[in-house]
């Protein structure tokens, strides 16, 4: 995951800012044309981005000297934790974040009037899923070949990272590995990604089963190819009623080896009966959950189970684009129909669910085709329908699910020592949730990959 091959420049050209020249350089994105954004006029930064590819091209060998930080003045800054500073600086050291204070230091981001947090997390996206050139819902087994495919998944990858999330976990699709490894690497933009490689479960889910040893045997299997999590079909979908799917010892056999791996266990579960299982089967986390009686929140809370719920976004994307779906698997009336009930179901639980603080709850769309770079319509949901708090519920998808990640002590922070991932958005979202969805500036381990803050 600290794979990036970032290019510093510190050359002395005459009329031009060194600052400028000695930005880190995102993959395929320069940034002098992205940034920095105080007064500099757009020909002139074209005219460095030029001179930069000029320089480039003349060459190809060229001294690298020391980095200069990149310093980032925050008007309203939440560090993920719940903690808010105001007009402070951000320090920015290769990918790091080195130091937060008041500073009178030259600033190379001015988003004084922004309000800053870390990268959104969105922990449950299928990276790969997107609707075809004939506008239907496709995956990588469905018609188009592996290159299009791919290039459909880059095209989620950067959109999702433009909507302010540098860390997305794709669940069930083994093509996510080379799309992960890539952008860890640098070579092609996108959020951080983690990835199951594949999954345990009924085959109608697109997952692999057996009795409990063979689970285990096919759990072992994809950590040694590399899967960072173990995702889990616990439950039918939705569209089929959400039953319990597998028997308890098949899901502590998954889970249970999952942990054996070292590997976190990802559960995709509906009702009481499958979410007692989960989690006294010590799984680390439940995907949708949905509906559930009171004694289930007690468990969640006792046992530390992260919870996932998707309230909106997936259901009424999958309403706003029904005809792209619809004829196709469990995409039929009746699986419609049962969508629509999951929706105040979904709701009315997460409110008894939120009435419990122990319960941790992170941020997850569930983003499929459609979904891809308008996760953060999820939050608006949450706040609006579910009642649940702005500032929590960016906690939800900053340093908690960092923590339901294991990343906790790299991602999900602003503090010194973490991961330079950062963005701003035109607004307050404790104050108006919708703020949410003007992303201005997105920066990812030390790279900035967008930076259209209102000015500029
Ligand atoms: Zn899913």
């Amino acid at each position: 995951m600290e794979n990036h091959k970032s290019k510093f420049l510190f050359l002395k050209i005459p009329g031009h800012e060194i600052r400028t020249l000695t930005a880190r350089i995102a993959p395929g994105f320069p940034e002098g044309i992205l940034g920095p954004s105080k007064g500099k006029p757009k020909e002139m930064l074209m005219r460095s981005a030029r001179l930069l590819l000029a320089v480039f091209l003349m060459l190809p060998v060229l001294a690298l000297a020391q980095d200069r930080p990149i310093i980032i003045k925050a008007g309203t800054m939440l560090d993920g934790r719940g903690g808010i500073l105001t007009n402070t600086n951000i320090v920015v050291e290769g990918s790091r974040i080195s130091r937060i204070a008041p500073g009178t230091q030259e600033v190379t981001y001015d988003l004084g009037d922004l309000t800053v947090m870390p990268g959104w997390i969105d922990t449950h996206v299928h990276i790969g899923f997107y609707f075809d050139q004939d506008g239907k819902n496709r995956d990588m087994n469905l018609g188009d070949t592996p290159a299009q495919s791919m290039l459909y998944a880059m095209g989620n990858a950067y959109r999702t990272l433009m909507a302010g999330f540098t860390t997305v976990q794709s669940v069930g699709d083994p093509t996510n590995r080379d799309l992960r490894d890539w952008i860890d690497q640098g070579i092609v933009p996108g959020p951080r990604v983690l990835s199951s490689l594949g999954g345990i479960g009924p085959a109608a889910m697109g997952g692999r089963t057996g009795d409990p040893a063979e689970i285990r045997r096919i759990v072992r299997q994809l950590a040694a190819e590399g899967a960072d999590l173990i995702k889990i079909y616990a439950s039918t979908s939705i569209r089929e009623g959400g039953t319990k799917s597998m028997t308890d010892e098949q899901i502590q056999a998954a889970c249970g080896e999952a942990k054996a791996q070292g590997l976190r266990s990802v559960v995709h579960a509906y009702g009481t009966e499958s979410l007692r299982a989960v989690i006294l089967a010590g799984c680390t986390t439940i995907e949708h959950g949905n509906r559930y009686s009171d004694e289930i929140i007690e468990l969640m809370a006792d046992h530390g189970t992260y919870l996932d719920p998707h309230i909106g976004l997936i259901y009424y994307n999958y309403f706003e684009n029904k005809d792209r779906f619809f004829g196709e698997g469990n995409y039929t009336e009746e699986g419609f129909a049962a969508m629509e009930k999951a929706i105040p179901i979904g709701i009315e639980t997460f409110k008894r669910t939120l009435a419990n603080p122990k319960v941790k709850i992170v941020f997850g769309t569930d983003a499929v085709a459609g979904a891809h770079g308008r996760n953060y319509e999820e939050f608006i949901y949450r706040v609006r329908d579910g009642g649940q708090q702005p500032m929590d519920a960016i906690i939800s998808a900053t340093s908690l699910a960092a923590e339901s990640l294991n990343l906790q002590d790299k991602i999900g922070t602003l503090a010194p020592g973490m991961e330079a991932d950062i963005i701003a958005v035109a607004g307050n979202p404790l104050e108006d949730i919708t703020a949410v969805r003007r992303v201005v500036f997105v920066m990812k381990g030390g790279i900035v990959y967008k930076n259209i803050a209102p000015g500029t």
